[in-house]
């Protein structure tokens, strides 16, 4: 819906430069980024993400959501300067896309003033995303996709890095996009014990396991890009190249032509998982973790996830 000649429905009298349309507002610049980390707050605040002295890890990699994030983490903790906030970069090792994103996380933190915390696939695992594709490709009883590799080991350098660097929470970029889309992936490949998982705030299941939460869970994608349009955050736009093969793509599709034709979809989807999530738990036995044989790493079977990949590499 164009926004010519309309004013602002929060302020009355700027130009409106936004439709809302799953809301019916049209707002200013002002209203709209206000609007952003009015409803950032009060997501932190209904899910206690936060306490006083928490030591936060950002998950950044330089894309708009996780520097948005970082953005508004930082504007809020200068009102509560008990709390420490930090980065965490993964690099992923994934050549002519990665390297971009990088500069800008490093870029962002060094203008904001946060120490940022850098660790590779290389340092961790002995060889990129790239390589592991590579090898990947050459086996034909290998059907997993970049991004199945790319999750699992992201999520595990994620915990190493935030254990490092003594973080009592890790703070990461997902939005309601995000949130909506693993809902609906988990339904359509009828996995209920993935779908308990989802949550604003992880459970707190392995001591070794730093708890994470998602501030942008309300927060639809196309209005965190706008937010760092707005507050001119440089960040990266072009897609990763394996982004296309990912089965999380035909969800995305699907749920932003419902979203565009039905608006407020996807929260109707992420409060309709909310809300049946305590039934869910009483449902799913919970999962059970204990240590990796081979690495000592939480893992919910003798292998973890991870060893598992790797071996399947060899
Ligand atoms: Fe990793 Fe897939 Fe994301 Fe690329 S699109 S960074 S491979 S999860
Ligand atoms: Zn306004
Ligand atoms: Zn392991």
């Amino acid at each position: 819906m164009s926004t010519k000649q309309k004013n602002c429905t929060a302020c009355k009298h700027r130009s409106a430069f936004f439709y809302r349309p799953y809301s019916g507002q049209y707002l200013c610049k002002k209203c709209f980024t206000e609007s952003i980390d009015k409803k950032v707050r009060a997501t932190i605040a209904k899910n206690d993400m936060f306490t006083f002295h928490d030591k936060i890890a950002v998950a950044v990699s330089g894309g708009k959501d996780s520097l948005t994030l970082l953005q508004i983490l930082a504007n809020m903790e200068k009102l509560r300067p008990k709390a420490t906030l930090m980065a965490i970069t993964v690099d992923e090792g994934i050549k002519g896309y990665r390297d971009e994103s990088m500069k800008l996380a490093a870029a962002k933190c060094n203008e904001l003033g946060i120490q940022q915390h850098v660790v590779s696939f290389e340092e961790l695992y002995g060889c990129t995303l790239d390589e592991l594709v590579a090898n990947n490709k050459q086996r034909k009883d290998n059907e997993l996709t970049p991004c199945a590799y790319c999750g699992v080991l992201r999520r595990r350098a994620l915990n190493v890095a935030a254990r490092e660097v003594a973080a009592s929470k890790v703070a990461t970029g997902h939005t309601l996009d995000d949130e909506t889309q693993t809902i609906l992936m988990n339904v359509l490949r009828g996995d209920l014990e993935r779908l308990t998982k989802v949550k604003p705030v992880t459970d707190e299941v392995h001591p070794s396991f730093v708890r994470k939460v998602k501030p942008l869970c309300k927060i639809p994608e196309r209005e965190s890009a706008l937010y760092a349009y707005v507050k001119k955050i440089n960040f990266q736009s072009t897609p990763c190249p394996y982004a296309s093969q990912a089965y999380r793509n035909d969800v995305r599709t699907t749920l932003n032509r419902m979203e565009e034709k039905y608006a407020g979809t996807k929260f109707t989807v992420f409060n309709f998982a909310e809300r049946i999530q305590p039934a869910l738990e009483k449902l799913e036995r919970k999962t059970t973790y204990g240590e990796c044989r081979e690495c000592g790493e939480p893992a919910s079977d003798a292998l973890c996830k991870v060893c598992e990949l790797l071996k399947k590499k060899r």
